[in-house]
């Protein structure tokens, strides 16, 4: 079961697995309250059921309600991707797609969710989010310490059943999340549904490295996404096959 989560800026995820609950790219502040309430509603008051915050890779519309949610779920656990200890301990800078497909990729998305405005400013405030802007990408400060131990080799803590996928491209630290069982896949930003039938991002630091990503995607059955933007996709076989891949014109966040 996955709780699609709208909270925030790009989309949220609850995963109730096996072991407890795991939550995907906490992008505001906003969702994280909307995650509370949801195990409010479901479990009562009790702290144990959130087990795992991670996220699709580091930037700020996935993780900026991190630190709000870890306030509340103090046991849960925050791990990433491994390579996210680099941005974390400086040892490498933000990855940033260039400024001007970030700018053309931005507005499209901010159009759509005008709405945001205030949730994502509040978040950004915190000073507790990794910040993916070209001028402030030196100064990631974020109010927790997380591990950075998840590889795509290993098992996921707390969640049986899902592997993680190295998907670069979007940015060198992208992953999707995969149940081989009932074939979903969260996404992140490397597949996006904002056109409303699936689309490779292209807004992207490598192009290239997306391209590679979506072929090894495609060799595994997908029969449901959940994207970072835009509408889950569900229910569809052969799913990869349909997705259209987008021109460079075209991009999302
Ligand atoms: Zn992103």
């Amino acid at each position: 079961m996955i709780h699609h989560i709208e909270g925030g800026y790009a989309n949220t995820y609850l995963i109730e697995g096996k072991e407890g609950l795991t939550a995907v790219d906490v992008g505001s502040n906003l969702a994280a309250e909307m995650i509370r309430k949801i195990i409010t509603e479901k479990y009562g008051e009790k702290e144990g059921g959130l087990k795992l915050i991670t996220a699709t890779h580091f930037h700020i519309d996935h993780i900026g309600g991190i630190a709000r949610l870890k306030e509340m779920f103090p046991e849960a656990e925050i791990n990433f991707f491994s390579m996210v200890s680099k941005y974390i301990s400086g040892e490498e800078q933000l990855a940033i797609p260039p400024f001007s497909r970030w700018v053309m990729g931005l507005v499209p998305v901010m159009t759509r969710i005008g709405h945001q405005y205030r949730n994502y400013c509040q978040s950004f405030a915190s000073r507790k989010a990794g910040i993916p802007l070209p001028f402030l990408r030196d100064h990631t400060r974020i109010g927790y310490k997380p591990e950075c131990e998840l590889e795509e080799s290993h098992d996921i803590p707390f969640l049986p059943g899902w592997r993680l996928i190295e998907t670069p491209g979007h940015t060198p630290d992208s992953v999707c999340f995969y149940n081989e069982k009932d074939k979903i896949l969260i996404s992140g930003d490397t597949i996006l549904n904002m056109e409303g039938t699936g689309e490779l991002n292209r807004f992207c630091c490598s192009i290239e490295d997306i391209e590679t990503s979506f072929k090894k995607l495609s060799s595994i059955s997908i029969e449901a996404i959940y994207p970072g933007h835009g509408t889950p996709i569900v229910g569809a076989k052969d799913l990869m096959e349909k997705v259209k891949v987008m021109d460079s014109k075209k991009s999302g966040l």
